[in-house]
């Protein structure tokens, strides 16, 4: 497996730049952060767009947040 190699022959490797999905401003490949939006960024696309990354921690705390938000709802409504 070396298809993750920096510069391998796997289709990606073409592009000298990518751009952000979010303001189409373009960036360095090597560019993990949109400078201009803040938007995370992963590898370029067959169409030269940077992959977003996917957000754990910011989906995680939300999907707490909901639950949290849930339980207080019932804990409130339905306790005693
Ligand atoms: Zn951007």
């Amino acid at each position: 497996m070396h298809d993750d190699a920096p510069y391998g022959r796997s289709g990606s490797s073409r592009f000298m730049t990518k751009k952000c999905p979010e303001c189409y401003t373009y960036l360095p490949l090597h560019t993990t952060k949109c400078p201009s939006c803040q938007t995370k960024l992963g590898d370029v696309d067959k169409l030269g767009f940077a992959s977003r990354t996917f957000d754990w921690a910011g989906y995680l705390i939300a999907i707490v947040s909901i639950l949290g938000f849930v339980v207080f709802m019932w804990w409130g409504f339905f306790r005693d």
